[in-house]
């Protein structure tokens, strides 16, 4: 959901006037950093991006991937920055998630004020046309902003403007009149390290550290040479810095069709397979609801609340008069895992592999102070039931088994559901069908539709449909079968 928030808002007028005896540390800083001769600042580097939420454990780092060149154009005093990476891969992914590309892949992010937006790169030898389409990204704009007003001049000009307790080396205040900001100043004036939260629907109010080393002279200002941003505890971000201009032009426009954007109503569509089994579709992931004898079974509730919601009243609009009494969580990828503490609050039994058992009672508690949800508001307890490599629901009469994937680089802890009778198997990430049928998967994207076919055949099911949780249609074995070996034939 859109949050509207207000950090944009910063009057540095305030830095023209007297500074108390309080604000030495950061009078020092600004002094030594040269901050108040900084209006723009490029920053280019290289080094590393993280993909947050996509370990391939829920105990382990976010998995890494190459910055071949990183790039970021910030205007202070319009509150806007435009980031620039060019990221590179191989044909085979890190151990963990992350939305598989190829080569090389440039992503480039904007924010201005309160708002946030991506902008598609043309390929490098496209002809020369009309800009690309920018894409409203506003769910970004606060960890964007954050990251703006955590570089050190940032740091120093937003603690100047507003009102910053100074105690020793330690600096904090907040911005947006929301987010807390706190940072460290060592005696050379030099910005160590500058701790933010952000809302985060699963760990809820999420630490973003940003550790700041290697300080020397760039273009007349002392600035760090190193960053290595971590979220939730593990780097998201680990760059070094090649270069940095002082006073570039930034003028940094907000596109039209961003500040017109609306975000479309939550939309949640159907499809029968079976018998009291339905497909959840409507966005990027979709969900299964299984009827039972005297319960409803949901498989991911995921992205958010919002969406979590709308899965779940969509399942008991369809098997009316029963309770959802057991939500399947396929993996604990945070895009998939996005509305568990709806389905917590709506008093379901989490059924999850047994390695998220920490995780998920952690998550259960975590702080939502920065955007409360249901579960803060209920603290209802989490119910866990774990599952290893298999596991079974049935009311006696209809049975879903659960398999864990082995051989599966993408998580450890991806659970395939299986309905014997119906032959349905549901799945997530391992192999999403090509819109058109017959276009051949990118290489990294191979060896999961390998792994899951290999897992198909090792638990010898009998599968008739298969039911991914991405795409916009339900496949086969046969096609399965040809995209994991690569092959560009038509089924
Ligand atoms: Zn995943």
């Amino acid at each position: 959901m859109r949050n509207y928030i207000a950090l944009a808002v910063f009057a540095f007028v305030v830095m023209a006037s007297g500074l108390s005896a309080q604000q030495g540390a950061l009078q020092t800083a600004a002094d030594k950093m040269g901050v108040a001769r900084v209006k723009t600042l490029q920053i280019t580097g290289s080094g590393a991006n993280f993909s947050v939420g996509q370990n391939y454990t829920s105990s382990d780092p976010w998995p890494k991937v190459e910055v071949k060149n990183f790039t970021a154009l910030v205007n202070y005093d319009t509150s806007s920055m435009r980031v620039e990476l060019l990221r590179t891969m191989g044909a085979v992914m890190p151990k963990g998630g992350g939305a598989p590309f190829f080569g090389e892949q440039r992503q480039i992010a904007f924010v201005s004020g309160n708002y946030a937006w991506n902008q598609a790169a043309p390929p490098a030898n496209a002809p020369a046309g009309p800009a690309p389409m920018a894409n409203p990204n506003p769910d970004a704009a606060p960890e964007r902003m954050l990251m703006l007003w955590a570089t050190p001049i940032g740091f120093v000009k937003a603690a100047m403007a507003n009102n910053a307790t100074v105690r020793g080396n330690a600096v904090s205040f907040t911005v947006g009149g929301k987010y807390k900001m706190e940072g460290t100043i060592n005696a050379q004036g030099q910005v160590e390290k500058v701790r933010t939260w952000i809302d985060q629907p699963i760990v809820g109010d999420m630490l973003i550290e940003t550790t700041y080393s290697g300080y020397r002279d760039f273009s007349g200002l002392q600035l760090p040479s190193r960053l290595v941003q971590t979220q939730d505890g593990y780097p998201a971000y680990d760059i070094t810095v090649s270069g940095v201009m002082l006073n570039p032009a930034a003028d940094i426009q907000v596109p039209q069709n961003v500040r017109n954007f609306q975000p479309p109503p939550v939309r949640v569509e159907s499809q029968k397979l079976a018998e009291g089994v339905y497909y959840l579709t409507g966005t990027s992931h979709h969900s299964l609801a299984i009827e039972m004898a005297d319960h409803i079974v949901v498989v991911d509730t995921p992205l958010n609340q919002a969406r979590a919601e709308a899965v779940l009243a969509k399942a008991k609009e369809l098997i009316p008069n029963k309770p959802i009494r057991y939500v399947v969580t396929s993996h604990h990828h945070w895009d998939h895992l996005g509305g568990i503490r709806a389905a917590i609050d709506e008093g379901a039994t989490i059924v999850t592999h047994s390695s998220n058992k920490a995780f998920l009672e952690r998550v259960a508690k975590t702080p939502h102070t920065l955007n409360p949800d249901r579960l803060a508001s209920s603290k209802k307890a989490v119910k866990i039931q774990t599952v290893g490599d298999n596991g079974r629901l049935t009311d006696g009469k209809r049975v879903i088994e659960l398999h864990r994937l082995q051989g599966y680089d993408h998580t450890g802890d991806m659970m395939i559901v299986y309905l014997p009778a119906e032959k349905i198997l549901g799945e997530p990430d391992a192999f999403t069908p090509p819109a058109q049928a017959g276009t051949p998967l990118i290489p990294p994207a191979v060896p999961s539709a390998k792994a899951l076919n290999d897992n198909i055949k090792r638990l010898k099911l009998d599968v008739q449909t298969i039911a991914p949780f991405h795409g916009n249609r339900t496949t086969t074995v046969a096609e399965l079968e040809k995209a994991a070996a690569g092959s560009a034939a038509t089924n």
